[in-house]
């Protein structure tokens, strides 16, 4: 593989590998750009087909974090671990805690936080060798399950949109297609229920498709039409991808503001939702309240300074589409800018 190559193409920044044998532990830790501070992100703890499938995939995601962290003002950097899940049976807390040790040895240049295929047991483990930990326990003071406040900054970021560019100064009646109705998708309902908004959703899974409808009356309808459905808002809550070759020609909604991380499925699709004059609120700038809340464990938890900062997205929102309209440019070319200037503010 050529290392440097992809170190080179996504402007790192240091990686650090650790095998540890004894417990199988194949770690990679990818600190993006720790100019604003120490890096920031989850432990992925998946299969790989192949090393260097994992190595990529802990470059991307870090990158991403140092995009989220900056353009919320937090002051992280990027940060992501991968850990590659053993084929073999292994022992899981002794495999945690090498990890523990291994970021504990990174001097708090890297802080973790739980992600796919990894949670808060998995966070106690590491905690009981390193303080570079958050998603712990609440009576340690973690911070919680962050779906919450990641749902609260979409409703915030759906508010900033809806104003405007359909002028209106509140949700109700206005009309929300979520596609999605897991974690962040049900408590985005909830956000939405209670300010009187109109809600229509799909999920895979009819039963939480039918929990959304009978708390939150929502309108269920099929996989194929939440994208095509004639609403205010595309909040697109479920995998990747969702704004693609499909689905940008099909779109009736003249907003797309949802949690769902990497949206476009090209940077591409960010340019034609601009030519069709769909306002997209860009992902990492609208999805990053569960970041925020991680990054408040690390400043000691505080449920109320957690909300507050996660109520400022709409200002985040409200800054990127402003600047999209007076400089005629796609929002997530605008947001990328944002971010590019703040990092190149504080130097090299
Ligand atoms: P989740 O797995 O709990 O929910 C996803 C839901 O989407 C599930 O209910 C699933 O059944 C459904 N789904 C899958 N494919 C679908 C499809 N084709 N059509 C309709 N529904 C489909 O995940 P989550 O934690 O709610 O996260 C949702 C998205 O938000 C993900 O992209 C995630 O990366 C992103 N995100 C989550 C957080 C967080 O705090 N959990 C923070 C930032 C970003």
């Amino acid at each position: 593989m050529d290392l440097f190559g992809h170190l080179n193409d996504y402007d790192y920044g240091e990686v650090h590998f650790k095998l540890d044998k004894a417990t199988g532990l194949k770690a990679i830790v990818a600190v993006h750009d720790s100019r604003l501070g120490p890096a920031l992100g989850g432990c992925r703890f998946i299969h790989y087909e192949s090393d260097e499938a994992a190595v990529v995939d802990a470059l991307r995601l870090a990158r991403g974090m140092t995009y989220k962290a900056a353009i919320t003002g937090l002051a992280h950097g990027g940060g992501k671990s991968v850990l590659i899940r053993p084929r073999e049976h292994f022992d899981r807390v002794a495999l945690f805690r090498a990890f523990g040790k291994f970021i504990e040895d990174l001097g708090g240049h890297y802080i973790t936080a739980e992600d796919s295929g990894t949670g808060l047991d998995d966070m106690e483990v590491i905690r009981s060798v390193s303080k570079n930990v958050t998603g712990v326990d609440p009576s340690h003071g973690g911070s919680g399950d962050p779906s919450p406040f990641t749902a609260l900054g979409v409703r915030r970021g759906i508010e900033a949109c809806v104003k405007f560019k359909l002028g209106k100064d509140s949700l109700e009646k206005v009309h929300v297609a979520v596609q999605g109705v897991g974690h962040v998708g049900y408590y985005l309902c909830k956000e939405l229920h209670a300010l009187g908004a109109k809600i229509s959703v799909a999920d895979i899974d009819p039963l939480k498709a039918e929990r959304a409808q009978r708390e939150f009356g929502a309108t269920v309808v099929t996989l194929d039409q939440i994208a095509a459905l004639q609403c205010d808002v595309f909040a697109p809550c479920a995998l990747g991808a969702g704004i693609n070759d499909t689905t940008v020609p099909l779109l009736k909604a003249p907003i797309v503001a949802g949690a769902a991380n990497n949206q476009l499925a090209e940077p591409r699709h960010g340019d034609d939702l601009h030519a069709r004059g769909i306002l997209y609120a860009p992902d990492y700038a609208i999805n990053a309240g569960g970041l925020v809340n991680v990054a408040q464990e690390v400043l000691g938890y505080d449920a109320q300074k957690a909300t507050d900062k996660t109520m400022k997205i709409y200002d985040t929102i409200w800054d990127i589409v402003d600047r999209s309209k007076r400089l005629s440019t796609p929002t997530y070319k605008v947001a990328d800018r944002i971010v590019e200037e703040k990092l190149s503010a504080v130097g090299k």
